[in-house]
């Protein structure tokens, strides 16, 4: 499995002097896509040390996790339950009807149950329900996924000032930060609302991990769009411009985002004359389907 670098060539990077090298986590693997895969490594191989035949894990109805898991079990060999926000909705999307071909099973909970999916009573109803499965939990982050996501910076043989990711959970930031142990500039574009709360929860990530504090992780918050999964024209207008002249896919939720916000840093001069930038593709294009259906968008 490879994620390579590949260098885009734009007239916006010439005219700032800047180069900037994708990441392609995307292609590390054709179902347990980028970032998740990352997160998953670890707690698969603690579930297979802790002698559990089962992952239970929790996500929304279009959720890049609950793919990634339901693929994941299918390959290595646990069974698997998604927890899924919300009700159920016939026909499925895409997703869920991909976790389901993947053997996974599906609990729906209302979206007051799931507000619970991280308290020690509900995890372990659950946990009794299901005969003690592994459970992970949203987004898949955890310290094992901080640990997974320090080696996406591992095989960047290029040198490099500054690195970019999007962020849900935040879990990918702390494992970039971490692993970088307070070298380069690390750029974090939400996807959400709400940018002081990540910023807590990634610190806290790192310091469980590692035990340190590190002050070179920035959040950029000015490219969210709304909020999480909410997309604009212009949004839309420069995934596809995008698309065409690098051909490398995109989705509107994470890196669709963090990519415009960084050539808009690019265009507003953020970048000193000569700098080295990457960004990381976490992949996540399993949505794009989903995302189509439900907003008639093509991405
Ligand atoms: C889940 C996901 C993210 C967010 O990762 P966190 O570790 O939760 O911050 C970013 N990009 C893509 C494509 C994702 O699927």
């Amino acid at each position: 499995m490879e994620a390579p670098l590949q260098q885009l060539s734009d007239p916006l990077l010439d005219a700032h002097g800047v180069e900037l090298w994708v990441k392609r986590e995307d292609l590390l693997h054709p179902t347990i896509s980028g970032n998740k895969w990352r997160k998953l490594k670890y707690n698969l191989q603690e579930a297979t040390r802790q002698g559990h035949h089962t992952l239970l894990t929790f996500g929304g109805a279009y959720s890049n996790h609950i793919a990634a898991t339901a693929a994941a079990g299918q390959e290595f060999g646990f069974d698997t339950i998604g927890v899924i926000r919300g009700e159920e909705h016939l026909p499925l999307n895409p997703t869920l009807q991909f976790a389901i071909s993947c053997g996974m099973q599906l609990q729906y909970i209302s979206r007051e149950q799931y507000r619970q999916k991280d308290e020690p009573a509900f995890l372990q109803e659950l946990s009794e329900q299901y005969s003690k499965p592994y459970i992970i939990p949203e987004g898949g982050t955890n310290n094992l996924a901080v640990q997974g996501c320090t080696e996406i910076i591992q095989d960047i043989n290029q040198d490099y000032d500054y690195i970019c990711c999007a962020a849900g959970t935040g879990g990918t930031a702390a494992g970039i930060i971490a692993g970088l142990k307070g070298e380069k500039q690390v750029l974090v574009f939400p996807a959400l609302k709400g940018g002081d709360f990540l910023q807590k929860e990634i610190q806290e990530l790192i310091y469980t991990y590692c035990g340190q504090e590190f002050s070179n992780g920035h959040l950029i918050t000015d490219y969210h769009f709304g909020g999480y999964a909410k997309i604009k024209p212009e949004l839309m207008a420069f995934m596809q411009a995008f698309q065409e002249q690098h051909h490398i896919p995109l989705e509107p939720i994470y890196t669709g985002k963090m990519l415009f916000g960084l050539f808009d840093l690019i265009r507003q001069g953020y970048f000193p004359k000569g700098s080295h930038i990457v960004a990381i593709h976490t992949g996540g294009l399993q949505g794009n389907a989903g995302f189509k259906q439900r907003l008639g968008v093509e991405v």
